[in-house]
């Protein structure tokens, strides 16, 4: 508990308008999207500015406090769960658009921006920000670049990572530091590209500079309706194989699709597996292919294939897809939403794998996917009223991600590791690989208090040595625990 003097110094570093205490209004901080984990943090500070974030870690430091940065609260993974005896960060109220500048193809932003307010502050001028997760009418940048937020056009465009240019830090000990470089490929270690995805354990950041690229000339979008999933995913390995770069490839099976029809009427054909298909580039060059792309639905068994030919169709098509994780609330009570990346050429094989583990486990699995780099979105539903049902569903979904990775792929795509996962990180890397990370996040914060219990599949202190776990001296002697 924060004892009268440090809520004082909290109080003062980001004004008696900036801190939420009080049990009834911290209980909306206590969990974020994956609301299986909640702890109520002590105190919630809300900072307007880089000065005062700064004031509020240096009070963490100082005390030890644990503190945990949060965004919008959309991340999945428990990114923003607050840590026991720990603060939250909230950036809602650094939500300012500092910066355009066309002329260098970058936007400056605080990290409390919505991601899809940096497009509607370009799109006048013919520009767009690229990375596009189906939450962003509500996720926040910072939120992005500390999950390197993917989404359906980062097949073409690239994740987070390649869009994110530099970073005003405050670090774990309340030092203001620039990351990364507006200039292309600037000399040293790529520190940036260290931070972009470190989910909220190297520090805050509190100033973002992002590329904006030119709209293409011409967007089309395909919808194709197969008789199976797996013709749906051959359909994208031979798109892919014919040297046709999409900017979104997305698979949806038949649960998917009738969750998001019952929620967002897309009018989708009742299919087993549908196929969204989206060229953009010079406007020849994408009539051309996008032909090309028609065939190769035909060939693999489409008896659909509808082109949107107004905006207005073009946008219901992504609005099914995009509403789909939500629309699942609609034919379940509770689901578990799954993150995994797969070899795009595993593809049916690992959809028949799920179906089969589904089956054996006797609960459905709807499958809504980034089918274009084989991120796969497995949504495992269950009925937490039926007593050991959601330990079922959580164990189906832990075995659906060592699937993943025994088939050479990873336990998460774009919505990280945070609480949920960290015994699936220590399932995909070894010992030394994990402790080589630990070298990392020790550079940045010795005294682990960004973010901690998050990751890593235990707890581990910045003295300890690499290898198999023995307790630290400090542990030993009574003096530190791990929980
Ligand atoms: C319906 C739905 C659809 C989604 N679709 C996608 C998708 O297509 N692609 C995708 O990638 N994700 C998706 N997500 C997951 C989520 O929206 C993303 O992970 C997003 O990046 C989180 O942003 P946020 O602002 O909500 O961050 P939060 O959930 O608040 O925080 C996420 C993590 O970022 C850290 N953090 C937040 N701000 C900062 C900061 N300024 N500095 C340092 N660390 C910080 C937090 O500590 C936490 O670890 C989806 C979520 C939902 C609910």
């Amino acid at each position: 508990m924060l004892s009268p003097s440090q809520i004082a110094e909290f109080r003062a570093a980001v004004g008696a308008g900036g801190l939420i205490t009080g049990r009834n209004r911290l209980q909306t901080y206590e969990c974020d999207g994956l609301t299986n984990f909640r702890v109520l943090p002590e105190a919630v500070l809300l900072p307007e500015n880089s000065e005062q974030v700064q004031a509020a870690i240096r009070v963490c430091a100082r005390h030890g406090i644990p503190f945990v940065g949060r965004g919008a609260g959309t991340g999945l993974s428990g990114g923003a769960l607050p840590a026991a005896g720990g603060v939250v960060i909230s950036l809602a109220r650094m939500n300012r658009i500092l910066e355009v500048d066309f002329v260098n193809r970058l936007v400056v932003v605080e990290p409390g921006v919505i991601n899809s307010h940096v497009t509607q502050r370009v799109a006048g001028q013919g520009y767009f920000y690229a990375p596009d997760p189906s939450s962003q009418s509500v996720c926040t940048i910072g939120g992005n670049v500390a999950e390197n937020a993917g989404g359906a056009h980062c097949l073409k465009y690239g994740f987070t990572v390649t869009h994110a240019l530099e970073m005003e830090v405050v670090t774990p000990d309340g030092e203001l530091v620039h990351l990364g470089s507006r200039a292309p490929d600037p000399p040293g270690y790529d520190l940036a590209g260290v931070f972009v995805g470190s989910e909220g354990t190297l520090g805050i950041a509190t100033k973002i500079a992002l590329r904006i690229l030119r709209r293409p000339e011409a967007v089309q979008t395909l919808l194709a309706a197969f008789d199976s999933i797996q013709a749906a995913g051959q359909t994208v390995s031979d798109i892919i194989a014919a040297r046709i770069l999409p900017a979104a490839l997305e698979i949806m099976d038949a649960l998917a699709i009738q969750a998001a029809e019952a929620a967002v009427h897309a009018h989708y054909p009742v299919c087993a597996g549908l196929l969204l298909v989206e060229l953009d580039g010079p406007r020849t060059e994408v009539e051309t292919r996008m032909g090309e792309v028609q065939a190769l639905c035909r060939r693999n068994g489409a008896w659909e294939t509808r082109l949107a030919h107004s905006e207005q169709e073009r946008a219901l098509m992504w609005k099914g897809r995009k509403a789909a994780f939500a629309a699942v609330g609609r034919i379940s009570p509770n689901y578990i939403v799954q993150d995994g990346v797969i070899p795009r050429t595993a593809l049916s094989e690992v959809l028949a794998e799920i179906e089969r583990m589904a089956a054996a486990a006797g609960l459905r699995v709807a499958n809504v996917f980034h089918a274009g780099d084989g991120n796969l979105h497995p949504l495992v539903l269950y009925d937490g009223a039926v007593p050991g049902q959601e330990d079922m569903a959580l164990e189906l979904s832990y075995r659906i991600l060592r699937l993943c990775v025994d088939r050479g792929g990873s336990i998460t795509g774009e919505h990280g590791v945070g609480k949920e996962k960290q015994e699936a990180l220590g399932y995909m890397y070894s010992e030394p690989d994990l402790a080589t990370m630990q070298l990392v996040r020790c550079a940045f914060d010795p005294q682990g208090i960004a973010n901690p219990d998050k990751i890593f599949p235990r707890t581990r202190l910045c003295a300890e040595k690499p290898g198999p776990y023995t307790p630290h001296p400090l542990e030993a002697a009574g003096i530190a625990e791990l929980f």
